[in-house]
């Protein structure tokens, strides 16, 4: 006899009692629930993409959905997993009733039914909110990094094209040469005239050039646009995926990335909103997704907690016109606490035991705005040496996108000041000028608002809300490179799993209301 324990069901055993599929899988079991959740959606919209009438019947929609859905639940995102998990897992078989999926059908499915998906992902938001796990009384916003299916090395820059389209202008001069001489010798052979037929070479060649000269466009804008940031180095341009954008990575370096948002519900951190950005504008995108969060629960959030990168005077104006209560750090260059700038009459200098207390910005190493302190009356800023910089003139200027004017004051007084070294650039030989523009004052109005110590205590929260989702999303579900490539096919692979993410939780909650009831159930039979 063998110590070790002797197999339950041998291979060849046969069983006096068949089971079914619906024996194998536990009552309250997450797929369950999954199905019984997805079944309570509306399909129609889905079904109607199919023809209906043609061709050997289809696997209803529902049923392909709720495979990706609980394969993002159970970690799994790549199709042939998938397909093979219909074959062989007992959960999966169960969802499926025993329809094995092929692959590529999963594949065509996940990018087919992209408006679709949204109708789901809002209607299980709206499920959620029915049962009190969306409040919309606070909602954080934040953006990440994931990268691009595009190598680290396969991206262009404006010079590498213009090699490659010098090396193709070559490459046609021999392959039409070739052509001509093989079309010269069948026509004396047969004497036929022959087709006039691209051949197959030279029309990938066209191709390819055509797709150069696009990215040759891309990349003279992108360099214009460089070229006025002050930026030196040249853009560089994924050609695998030429929408996603080189950006740093979080965890060092630099490479072919998208910005994935999301917008999370404080009270049980769900997902009430998810976008792709092919770059790193994520402030451009709070707005709309107070808006679209509106849209799909017909309330917009009370509350909107978001890092600094957020706080720009578009956005505290806009969020306070839809009386949104906006909580994001500023870098507002009001005078703070602890900053020897703020001074009872400012047109006295600061001590000069207190100067190497005043901050220098961290992009120019020079004296930071935050040590100029602006007189509304006067119109007019002092320095902390107390010396006046009166309005000089109006620039226009460019700030995210929008065209906006720029007032410039100027101080006269810097010649022979020894802060100067500290406080005025060496570019600038006309002395220390500041600028404002007609939002500064509801930026330091915001600024103001999050130095108090109730604005600190709702910001903090953003913390474990904001980045719960991004921890599951990457970390558990391993979601730190996109399997599509393209932005339409990205944003829609990110819905999935940001749909994956808000079922998971939904099927937490239902396990947890079933077993609390049967507790209660228990409880009063006793
Ligand atoms: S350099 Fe000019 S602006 Fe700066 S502290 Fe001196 S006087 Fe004031």
């Amino acid at each position: 006899m063998s110590y070790f324990a002797q197999p339950i069901l041998g291979r060849k055993q046969f069983v006096l009692i068949p089971t079914t599929l619906d024996d194998v899988v536990p009552e309250g079991h997450d797929v369950r629930i999954l199905d019984e959740l997805l079944r309570g959606q509306d399909w129609s919209e889905w079904e109607a993409e199919y023809c209906l009438v043609r061709g050997q019947p289809p696997i209803p929609p529902r049923v392909v959905a709720s495979v990706i859905l609980y394969g993002l639940l159970r970690r799994i995102r790549s199709s042939r997993v998938l397909e093979y998990m219909t074959g062989h897992n007992v959960d999966f078989m169960w969802l499926t009733e025993g329809r094995t999926i092929d692959h590529t059908t999963i594949c065509k499915f996940r990018t087919r039914f992209k408006k679709q998906l949204k109708t789901l992902f809002r209607g299980l938001g709206r499920l959620a909110m029915t049962m009190g796990l969306i409040r919309l009384g606070e909602v954080t916003f934040d953006g990440t990094r994931v990268k691009a299916n595009n190598s680290r090395y396969e991206t262009w820059t404006a010079a590498e094209v213009e090699k490659r389209l010098a090396e193709l202008e070559a490459e046609f001069g021999q392959l039409l040469d070739e052509s001509e001489r093989v079309d010269a010798a069948e026509d004396e052979r047969f004497g036929l005239q022959s087709p006039p037929a691209l051949p197959p070479e030279l029309a990938d060649a066209k191709v390819r050039q055509q797709r150069l000269l696009e990215a040759q466009k891309q990349l003279a804008e992108a360099d214009a646009a460089r070229r006025r940031e002050g930026l030196k180095t040249p853009a560089q341009l994924p050609s695998t995926d030429s929408d996603s954008t080189v950006l740093p990575n979080k965890e060092g370096g630099y490479a072919p990335n998208y910005t994935p948002t999301a917008a999370v519900d404080t009270h049980r951190d769900f997902i009430v909103d998810a976008e792709v950005l092919p770059d790193a504008n994520e402030n451009a995108e709070l707005v709309p997704m107070v808006d679209r969060v509106e849209d799909v629960f017909g309330q917009r959030p009370e509350a909107v907690l978001a890092d600094g990168l957020n706080a720009t005077g578009p956005n505290i104006v806009d969020l306070e016109q839809r009386d949104v209560e906006f909580f994001s750090p500023s870098s507002a260059s009001e005078a703070s606490e602890g900053n020897p700038a703020v001074r009872a009459d400012p047109r006295q200098p600061v001590p000069e035991e207190q100067w190497p207390k005043l901050p220098i910005s961290p992009h120019t190493k020079k004296l930071d705005k935050s040590c100029f302190v602006f007189v509304p009356e006067e119109n007019m800023y002092y320095c902390p040496r107390g010396e006046p910089l009166p309005f000089e003139k109006s620039k226009p200027d460019v700030r995210q996108g929008q065209k906006i004017r720029l007032d410039v004051y100027r101080c006269d007084a810097c010649v022979g000041c020894p802060l100067a070294g500290r406080c005025v650039s060496d570019k600038n030989q006309g002395g220390r000028t500041i600028t404002r523009d007609h939002l500064t004052p509801d930026r330091e109005r915001h600024a103001a608002k999050m130095r108090t110590p109730e604005a600190r205590t709702r910001y903090a929260r953003r913390f474990h809300a904001g980045e719960t989702p991004f921890g599951w999303l990457k970390h558990v579900l391993g979601l730190r490179q996109f399997l599509l490539r393209g932005l339409e096919k990205v944003r829609t692979e990110w819905l999935w799993a940001c749909t994956g993410y808000n079922l998971r939780k939904l099927i937490l909650e239902v396990g947890r209301l079933r077993a609390k009831f049967a507790a209660v159930a228990a409880d009063e039979g006793n």
